[in-house]
């Protein structure tokens, strides 16, 4: 699933190419991305309208635009889901199969394409109230991150995941982020240490922006329609498969050594969801 870094990539190379672009036509042909916005009342909020800016938080994109004639401003929240691309597709290309939301722009269309629609790409913005802080963000300090903390027997990894405690965080990262800090993922929240809760916070932070870094190097353009094609996605670009899976430390990696000290990494089940870890590094 894509994760704050791979939209913070996703943005940082949308948000120089939308500015001034007006739709022409909305097309939508899967009704439940909207939700719970209608299809007539998103047509009626975009046509017409022009894109200003782009920014993220947490996994969601923020499209900001100018509506049509004398129209307000419009808020367009997308989320990728678990499958979800946006990109901007030229207009002679035929549409792939599984577009759930196309927006006209003349030579060029918007394109927001989901094989399993668990994305969204609506006006509705109730979704953005309920975030945490941006873990990147001045919002997220060691004190208010060890009262949060301190105040779930979660475990630390399940609890990484609650977005109201931190915005943008999943499950690729909260594994690497525990393993970079030195914690073990089942240890209840409540009973890290001071100095544990200020190790989490800054490799956190670390693991983040290394990997926005990273993600930033991938270069973004529209090449075709496979899983692998020119589109950053999860890090991935053709000819380069495996390099993003590369610089993970534990994530996926389960039976393979640990780089830093060669132990079988292990993968466990917590809150239905994978938690990759290394038993000798994370004991604490
Ligand atoms: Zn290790």
């Amino acid at each position: 699933m894509p994760e704050l870094p791979e939209v913070e990539v996703l943005v940082r190379h949308l948000a120089p190419l939308l500015p001034n672009r007006t739709i022409r036509a909305v097309r939508v042909h899967r009704a439940a991305v909207l939700a719970p916005t209608s299809t007539r009342a998103f047509a009626q909020a975009l046509l017409g309208a022009t894109f200003c800016g782009l920014v993220r938080r947490g996994k969601y994109l923020l499209f900001s635009l100018r509506g049509a004639k004398r129209a307000g401003p419009v808020i367009l929240v997308g989320h990728l889901g678990m499958t979800g691309r946006m990109y901007l597709l030229p207009a002679k290309v035929p549409l792939p199969r599984h577009a759930a939301v196309v927006l006209d722009l003349g030579r060029e269309h918007f394109v927001y394409e989901d094989a399993r629609y668990f994305g969204r790409l609506t006006l509705d913005t109730t979704a953005l109230s309920k975030l945490g802080p941006e873990p990147l963000g001045a919002d997220f300090t060691v004190a208010g991150f060890a009262e949060a903390l301190q105040r779930s027997r979660q475990p630390i990894k399940v609890k990484l995941l609650d977005q109201t405690l931190l915005a943008g965080v999943g499950n690729i990262y909260a594994s690497e982020a525990l393993f970079r800090a030195g914690i073990a993922p089942m240890l209840p929240a409540k009973r890290l240490t001071r100095a544990q809760v200020k190790r989490l916070w800054r490799a956190i932070r670390e693991t983040l922006r290394h990997s926005i870094a990273y993600g930033s190097t991938v270069p973004l353009s529209y090449a075709g329609q496979g899983a692998r094609d020119g589109l950053f996605y999860f890090g991935r670009t053709p000819g380069a498969p495996e390099f993003y899976e590369e610089r993970l430390w534990v994530y996926d990696r389960a039976g393979q050594p640990c780089a830093k000290c060669g132990t079988a990494i292990r993968r466990r089940v917590q809150a239905a969801r994978s938690t990759y870890y290394c038993p000798r590094c994370q004991r604490g």
